[in-house]
């Protein structure tokens, strides 16, 4: 079996348009702009080209873009008191702080500062747990657009046994939430998990989020599952600087049934979705219905 190439790019450059439509009915119909502001703290260089895309992306679905750039040496009270300012700014619907953070701010405290209602990564702890309790809630962006991708593939995903490879709170333990909620049997594997192919073996839908280059071959993949591959990971192949995911794509595309790619695969959503957030956020503060198929 040779896998079905599952097209994040077309994928979120579709949920854009949809954003983008939404936007444009939002400003026609009730003369409201959704608004996204961004806030960066220092000059960590990846954090920078994330930051400059969020903003364009955010500008070309028709939404107001705030950057805010702070000093690396911002304390954390003049950063708590901007985040206070956004969250009582009725133009701002979605805040996202950029994370890491530097080491003498305190990453937890600056999050659940925000307003859970304004948080678009989904990262303060109301949303937290209003996801783990199967709650409206806001939904971090990349497993959010892994799910929207599996939801287009299957339909219905009741019933499929899933493993998330990785339990971090961004990527592995909100998308297994994710699946729970659609009624699949979910599987947490890690770092300490016994036999890990064994476990992999048995899923009809792996989630790789590991952080390490083309772990899963091939040959732990069950003939037909579907394979979302969250990873990036920079290498050098033959003299040349490559992405891969944390699945072996080559081998693991024999077997699958239908797989995303790296590049090309999970990371296009990843911003699709914080401006799908954004609406739905926009959305909720102005008692409007939610934009359908942009939500968990
Ligand atoms: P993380 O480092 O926070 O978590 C990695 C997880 O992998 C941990 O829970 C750990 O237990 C598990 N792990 C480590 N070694 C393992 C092993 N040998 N076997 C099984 N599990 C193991 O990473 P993260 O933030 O969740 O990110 C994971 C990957 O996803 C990274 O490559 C990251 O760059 C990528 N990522 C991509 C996007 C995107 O937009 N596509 C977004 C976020 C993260």
């Amino acid at each position: 079996m040779v896998a079905k190439v599952i097209d994040g790019k077309a994928f979120a450059a579709n949920v854009r348009a949809q954003v983008a439509d939404h936007v444009a009915s939002l400003k026609k119909t009730n003369g409201i702009t959704p608004g996204l502001a961004v806030v960066l703290v220092g000059e960590d260089p990846a954090s920078q080209v994330y930051v400059r895309s969020k903003g364009k992306q955010t500008v070309e679905v028709g939404m107001n873009s705030y950057e805010h750039k702070l000093d690396a040496s911002t304390s954390e009270e003049d950063l708590l008191a901007l985040v206070d300012r956004l969250n009582n700014d009725p133009d701002v619907h979605g805040i996202l702080v950029q994370l890491p953070l530097p080491k003498h701010l305190n990453e937890d405290l600056v999050i659940n500062s925000i307003d859970p209602a304004k948080d678009v990564d989904g990262f303060h702890i109301s949303n937290v747990g209003l996801l783990g309790t199967g709650q409206k809630s806001m939904v971090p962006c990349t497993p959010l657009g892994c799910l929207m991708m599996l939801r287009n593939h299957h339909g219905s995903l009741s019933g499929m046994d899933a493993v998330v490879i990785g339990r971090s709170n961004i990527v592995g333990k909100p998308m297994a939430q994710l699946l729970l909620g659609d009624s699949c049997t979910v599987t947490i594997a890690h770092s300490r998990t016994k036999d890990l192919p064994d476990v992999v073996r048995r899923a009809d839908i792996v989630v790789a989020a590991v952080g390490r280059p083309e772990m899963v071959p091939g040959d732990w993949i069950k003939p037909g599952a579907t394979v979302i591959d969250v990873g990036i990971n920079r290498i050098e192949r033959d003299g040349k600087n490559v992405l891969v995911g944390d699945v072996h794509y080559e081998s693991a595309a024999q077997t699958a049934g239908a797989i995303t790619p790296v590049p090309g695969g999970v990371g296009p959503m990843t911003i699709a979705c914080l401006l799908a957030n954004t609406l739905t956020a926009c959305c909720r503060a102005n008692g409007l219905p939610e934009p359908e198929g942009l939500t968990a």
